[in-house]
C-alpha cells in the first residue's frame, strides 16, 4: 500500500490536482449523468462523459499555468455566486436568532435579532435610516 501511495505520489508531483474548477465539472457532470438518465437521452451520458474527461484531463495536466488562469476564470464568476449561497445557507441556520431583511434603499442584507420589538434603523452601506420590527 506504501509502494503505491507513493507512485500516485511521484505520479501527481507536477500536476495540478483537483481544483474548484475542476470539483465544479465533476458535479456538472455528475448531474448531467443523473438527468441523462432520468430523461433516457444519450446525448446528455456523452456530454457529461466528456465533461468528467476535461476534469481529468484538468486534474493530470502539468500547464500548470494554463489551468490555473482556467481556475481564475472559473472563480471570477462562480465566486460572487459561492458567496451568495453560503450567505443564504448562515442565514438559514440563524433565522431563528435574528431577522433577515434587505435595506428599503440599497437592498443590501440587513439583521436584527428577534423579539427586540420595534428598533431604528440605520443601514450600514448607505446611511438609510427607517424603523424596523423585529
Ligand atoms: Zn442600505
Amino acid at each position: 500500500m506504501n509502494g503505491f501511495r507513493e507512485k500516485m505520489m511521484r505520479f501527481m508531483a507536477g500536476r495540478r490536482g483537483i481544483d474548484q474548477f475542476s470539483l465544479a465539472l465533476y458535479i456538472l457532470g455528475f448531474v448531467l449523468y443523473l438527468l441523462a438518465l432520468i430523461l433516457s437521452l444519450p446525448v446528455l451520458s456523452l456530454l457529461s462523459t466528456a465533461v468528467w474527461i476535461y476534469g481529468l484531463f484538468r486534474g493530470f495536466s502539468r500547464n500548470i499555468a494554463k489551468r490555473e488562469a482556467e481556475n481564475r476564470w472559473f472563480m471570477g464568476w462562480f465566486g460572487p455566486i459561492a458567496v451568495k449561497i453560503k450567505q443564504a445557507h448562515v442565514r438559514f441556520k440563524n433565522r431563528k436568532i435574528y431577522l433577515y431583511y434587505r435595506c428599503p434603499k440599497c437592498k443590501c442584507w440587513l439583521k436584527l435579532p428577534r423579539n427586540v420589538g420595534e428598533k431604528h434603523v440605520t443601514c450600514g452601506h448607505c446611511g438609510a435610516s427607517f424603523t424596523k420590527k423585529a
